[in-house]
């Protein structure tokens, strides 16, 4: 029998995977994002709520009491207790990131002109790095230190300066801002590391006036990323300030975190400015007097505590320790480390041996350590794929190929631009660049110049097995590889048989590399017979967005969004986001047609009677309601809402309940948000532009690239894919890209740019059916960039005239890069 872990046995696993359930076919492999919340856990919170009453601490001694309660059991989660730490509750690590610099006193007791250094490890996440800011305020010097200097000043140094490790009044403050796990890729830093801190041994970073004197330094531990799936043992290593987020590790409560001070050391905090409710002894309203409170939780907890929530927190340590037997160390966050960090190491490990048919590596790993030390690394691995040629596969594809087969993994630089600058090895200069080429943050160019903009992450919780390794290296392989992987034996090795060995090595000589030469499909035959001049074959639209497209057999009108009727209407869900074929794949299976004589829309779906709406409705009729597209266009269109009959039956074509349908209001126009030219133009509720041109060469020439024997197609459905409004015929294949301007009959249209295919393409328009091909032969033909047709926008006629009429058949006249004469005419 397979096994889940090494670690937890099977049967406890199989606890475990029914609290999470509701993930279905989804394989969440995105930890280091949010740690996920059995449900379990969700039960007995609501039991509690429902059964006490619980209301303002500041008034109900018994709330404030649970409170307390909770602190200590934090507290004891960490290994120790009131008289070494003080808890206090925040927003999450970042509000608890800014407490501790706005408050921290950089100036000496007795010389407030000497300020000492806010000093901060590249790596950082963006939430630390922006802390320099409050610094630089207050006067501090700020230092950065790169990963490599760090960890020599902390492993080699001996010159160790500062003798009397004791904080003294006349010394200048340092912070010292790290993290106790990297969020980019699970590097464990040194945490035994505060008494050597403590002693100098980064004395040589700073400014070296500044520490004549012996100076004070402070630890500022960023513990998010690492307890999520580690044990920090407070008892053994004192750092000064200890933020964290409490749903990094359970998954539930949002919005609260905390920050760990050492009592001892939270007379450094001497500098908090504002006060809010609760936090002070005494204040006078019309005269600057206050008096802060003298227990350090109460002096920084502002406002009101997020009193549920922390009641809730009690829940949470309730649940894990319920769920998650205590096999290592007869600790649950112990038995959670062993188990993620050896799925990660066994993924690592299959990555690593991952190669293409001409022998070269397919996976290119942005690690700090190779999986041989858990106090080193913990459950994340950083990667990216390399194609035979050794270029690089975009985070942005990888992405949405992992989405087609349900894998959630975080694509990006994660807010850790330090570490990512640092293995994507580009200069301050060339990010600048990347910036100026386009890529921002989080954005899908994946790739400039060839060059990888982001990485693909992949972390672990206690909730993961490994089929979910096996999951993704499938997906790998099937996508991107094409070489016959065998699944790996995994022994059933518990911890304390593993301890003896320490490392697994049967694991890789049971990777056993097979060649599958996958046979050339038989080339398809040419159906079409055509001229050499181009001509408009087909025009499409997409009355309901994301439904079926509607041909038309001989003209259609250009509006002023795009053709007329094109994306009208919508279908929502009950929180007003708009539903598309990405989330529900049976909306291709509506098939909306337009009566324009008997003036009305058509819906059809098999197996139901079709229903229809009335093209032509009163203004009086429309009520406005505002509600919000999906993310893909995050803006407010006006629209109204079309009745309850046509909701009920799209709820029921689509077997989801309390769907509605909606038109665009004509007077709520769509503006694209990018301004063209210092012109808007009006879109419809189609995502990007007003025109989507495909060339059916194009697409008979992808058909011939294809080589999956199980991805049976025929020209028409795999054109339906990409689901285009104009489909021209012509000789030549992918041209069409060099193009800007086009004719079409007497219509004259402006290229937009090419159209950034998603997973879209990969959904059966005539079965809704979700398939790999032919994106995995897009994103191999096109070297990362899966561009498949461009857009367009209409300008008008040729003569001038108010035609707006667009016939089948007409002849098609490309215009190439007349835009620099055009521009300079003007
Ligand atoms: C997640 C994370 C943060 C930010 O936490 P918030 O909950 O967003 O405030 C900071 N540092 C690290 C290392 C993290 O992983």
């Amino acid at each position: 029998m397979d096994i889940f872990s090494k670690v937890i046995g099977n049967n406890h696993m199989l606890n475990i995977l029914k609290e999470f359930a509701r993930l279905e076919n989804r394989c969440y492999l995105e930890n280091a994002g949010t740690s996920l919340y059995p449900k379990c856990l969700l039960e007995s919170v609501n039991k509690d709520l429902l059964c006490n009453v619980y209301s303002n601490p500041h008034s109900d001694k018994y709330t404030k009491d649970c409170i307390d309660q909770i602190r200590s059991t934090i507290l004891n989660f960490f290994n120790t207790d009131s008289s070494m730490y003080s808890v206090i509750f925040t927003s999450g690590t970042t509000q608890s990131l800014k407490l501790v610099v706005e408050s921290f006193q950089f100036a000496s007791d007795e010389n407030k002109d000497v300020n000492g250094s806010f000093v901060y490890l590249q790596d950082n996440h963006t939430s630390v790095i922006g802390l320099r800011e409050i610094a630089a305020e207050k006067n501090a010097d700020i230092i950065h230190i790169s990963h490599n200097d760090f960890l020599e000043a902390i492993y080699n140094s001996n010159s160790i300066i500062n003798k009397n490790t004791k904080a003294s009044k006349s010394n200048s403050n340092n912070l010292l801002a790290y993290p106790a796990q990297s969020n980019f890729n699970g590097y464990k830093y040194p945490i035994s590391c505060t008494e050597k801190i403590k002693a100098g041994c980064l004395n040589s970073h700073v400014k070296k006036h500044l520490c004549t004197l012996n100076c004070n330094w402070y630890v500022l531990l960023d513990a998010a990323s690492f307890l999520s799936t580690n044990k920090l043992d407070l008892s053994s290593e004192q750092p000064d300030f200890i933020c964290l987020s409490f749903y990094k590790i359970f998954g539930f409560p949002t919005g609260l975190g905390a920050l760990l001070v050492k009592n001892s050391s939270a007379h450094v905090l001497s500098q908090k400015k504002y006060f809010g409710g609760g936090t002070v002894d005494i204040v006078l309203s019309s005269e600057n007097y206050n008096v802060k409170r003298e227990i350090i939780y109460e002096r920084f907890e502002d406002g009101t505590v997020s009193f549920l929530s922390i009641i809730a927190l009690k829940h949470c340590f309730d649940a894990v320790n319920k769920l998650v037997p205590k096999i290592i160390s007869n600790n649950v966050m112990d038995t959670i480390s062993w188990h993620t960090y050896l799925l990660a190491k066994d993924l690592y490990d299959q990555l690593d041996q991952i190669y293409h048919r001409n022998g070269f590596k397919a996976v290119k790993f942005y690690m700090d350590s190779d999986f041989t030390d858990i106090e080193k690394q913990g459950a994340i691995v950083t990667f990216s794929i390399v194609r035979q040629d050794e270029t690089h596969i975009g985070y942005a594809e990888f992405q949405h190929m992992a989405e087609l087969f349900n894998i959630i993994v975080r694509t990006g630089c994660f807010c850790n631009s330090g570490a990512c600058q640092r293995h994507l090895n580009a200069t301050n200069k060339e990010m600048k660049d990347m910036y100026a080429a386009g890529h921002k943050c989080g954005d899908e160019i994946d790739l400039i110049n060839g060059r990888a903009t982001g990485a693909i992450r992949v972390s672990f919780g206690y909730y993961n097995t490994f089929h979910d390794v096996d999951r993704l290296i499938e997906m790998i392989n099937q996508c991107f590889i094409k070489t016959k992987i065998m699944k790996p034996i995994r022994l059933k090795h518990y911890y304390e048989k593993m301890q003896e060995k320490k490392y697994i090595k049967e694991n890789h000589k049971n990777l056993i590399h097979k060649e599958q030469i996958l046979k050339k499909n038989d080339a398809v035959d040419d159906i079409c017979s055509f001229d050499s001049d181009i001509t408009l074959r087909e025009i499409a639209i997409f009355p309901v967005k994301s439904c079926a497209a509607f041909k038309i057999k001989s003209s259609w009108t250009i509006g002023d969004k795009g053709f007329e009727y094109d994306r009208e209407w919508m279908i929502v869900k009950d929180n007003g986001v708009c539903l598309t074929q990405k989330q529900n794949t049976r909306m291709c299976l509506i098939r909306p047609s337009i009566d324009l004589k008997q003036r009305q829309l058509l819906l059809n779906c098999k197996g139901m009677p079709s229903i229809s709406l009335p093209l032509d409705v009163s203004t009086v009729k429309k009520a406005n309601t505002s509600f919000c597209q999906s993310k893909v266009c995050a803006d407010i269109i006006l629209g109204y809402d079309c009745g309850d009959e046509v909701a009920d039956w799209v709820s029921n074509a689509l077997e989801v309940s309390f769907l509605r349908m909606v038109r665009q209001s004509s007077d709520g126009l769509r503006v694209h948000k990018k301004k063209h030219n210092g012109k808007n133009k009006l879109l419809s509720l189609g995502n990007q532009a007003q025109f989507l041109l495909i060339n059916q060469a194009t697409i008979r020439w992808l058909s011939d690239k294809i080589e999956d024997p199980n991805f049976s197609h025929n020209l028409e459905d795999l054109t339906d894919r990409f689901r285009g409004n104009i489909m021209i015929e012509m000789d030549e294949e992918l041209v069409e890209r060099d193009w800007s301007k086009v004719i079409i009959g007497k219509h004259k249209f402006k290229v937009d740019g090419q159209c950034s295919r998603c997973q879209m393409v990969c959904i059966d328009q005539n079965t809704g059916e979700k398939t790999i091909e032919p994106l995995r032969t897009i994103s191999e033909e096109f070297a990362g960039k899966l561009r498949f047709g461009i857009y367009l926008t209409y300008i008008g006629t040729v003569d001038g005239s108010k035609d707006r009429l667009l016939n089948i058949n007409s002849p098609v006249r490309p215009i190439i890069n007349d835009d620099n004469i055009s521009r300079s005419m003007k």
